[in-house]
């Protein structure tokens, strides 16, 4: 079997084929760690069919299931993934390829192939593509439906946390907790913690040390001693003075250091913490229909928050080609 440096394709971290909840949430733990991740996104959708979601936390009247994907597509793509309209035909485990090139091969309806290091599904309705990884026995099931023989992935297949008997292959959807949109958001977010931690344990970090959260911070909380980084140091060292690692090896050295740096990246000042919330308002307003903007603040509220100069050469020249503030135009 051709490894992927001869094949040309192109290395991810990490592929996660569907972008729906599960995917999206996966998605995202593994960029906002450093991961190379691509998402692959086309195809029979299940959110798609949802007339609207009223039971997905954070939206009070809910949520048309269009703009839901736009956010968690951009959401992705904030976090760092490549997020690409296309479909995934397969995906191969190129059994003979050495240790340091990504074990598998993904092949998309469109694009080149690309190679990964670890594969997230992410389908609810589409486990297909998984098809020669494992026995079929242990991946798919088959029941009997009005007098016809269905076969569908199953859905126990994984573990919990994603892990399969395939090494390097999570599942996070179809699981038990894809028939809602939040716990298959929930799924897909611990298969991310997952992968994190296994990208993590393959880099020299030990079980006990590789599980964190993803969590920002107030620099306000770091309070007193925490504010030195050395407490951090010294923390570190009494968690994991008994753990696997020797904690006078260069190994355990360098874990230490990429631990205390990440989580002391985790904590934002008051300056960054306005900026993440304007950023955020942003990002949500540009995909709000305008009229309901209006319709929810008022003329009043919008104009007053406009520059008045762009208000008044708006209009003076009363139409689309009127200056805006940013100096374009409409
Ligand atoms: C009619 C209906 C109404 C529903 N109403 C609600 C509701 O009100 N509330 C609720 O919580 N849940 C509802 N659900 C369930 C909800 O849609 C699912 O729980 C949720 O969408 C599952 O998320 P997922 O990410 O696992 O899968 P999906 O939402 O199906 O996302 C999978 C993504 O993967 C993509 N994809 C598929 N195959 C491939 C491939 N081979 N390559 C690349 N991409 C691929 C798809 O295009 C899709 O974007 C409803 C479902 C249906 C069918």
């Amino acid at each position: 079997m051709t490894s992927p440096a001869e094949t040309g394709a192109a290395e991810r971290d990490v592929v996660v084929v569907g972008c729906g909840p599960a995917g999206c949430a996966a998605a995202v733990f593994a960029a906002r760690d450093g991961l190379d991740v691509a998402v692959f996104d086309r195809g029979r959708s299940s959110l798609a069919r949802c007339a609207h979601l009223e039971n997905y936390p954070g939206f009070p009247a809910g949520i048309d299931v269009g703009t839901l994907s736009d956010l968690m597509r951009a959401q992705a793509e904030r976090a760092g993934c490549a997020v690409v309209d296309d479909l995934v035909e397969s995906v191969e485990r190129l059994g003979d390829s050495d240790a340091d090139e990504p074990p598998f091969e993904v092949t998309l309806q469109e694009g080149e192939p690309v190679a990964a290091r670890r594969v997230i599904a992410a389908t609810r309705y589409d486990g297909e593509y998984l098809r020669g990884l494992d026995d079929d026995d242990a991946m798919f099931e088959v029941h009997d439906h009005a007098g016809e023989t269905h076969e569908h992935f199953d859905r126990e297949y994984a573990d919990r946390d994603g892990t399969t008997p395939v090494d390097g292959l999570y599942v996070a959807s179809p699981s038990d907790a894809d028939r809602q949109a939040v716990t298959a958001a929930g799924r897909g977010a611990r298969v991310g913690k997952r992968v994190v931690a296994d990208a993590r344990i393959d880099d020299g970090w030990w079980p006990e040390a590789a599980e964190g959260v993803d969590w920002v911070r107030r620099e306000a909380e770091l309070d007193g001693e925490w504010a030195d980084r050395d407490r951090w140091v010294e923390w570190f060292d009494a968690e994991h003075a008994d753990g696997p690692v020797d904690p006078d090896s260069a190994r355990f050295a360098r874990v230490r250091e990429a631990a205390v740096d990440d989580a002391l990246a985790s904590y934002v000042d008051a300056d960054e913490e306005a900026a993440r919330t304007a950023a955020g308002h942003r990002a949500l307003a540009e995909r709000l229909d305008p009229d309901a903007v209006v319709d929810a603040h008022g003329p009043d509220a919008l104009l007053g928050a406009m520059d008045d100069e762009a208000v008044a050469a708006y209009a003076a020249d009363g139409g689309p080609d009127a200056p805006q503030a940013d100096g374009g135009t409409r």
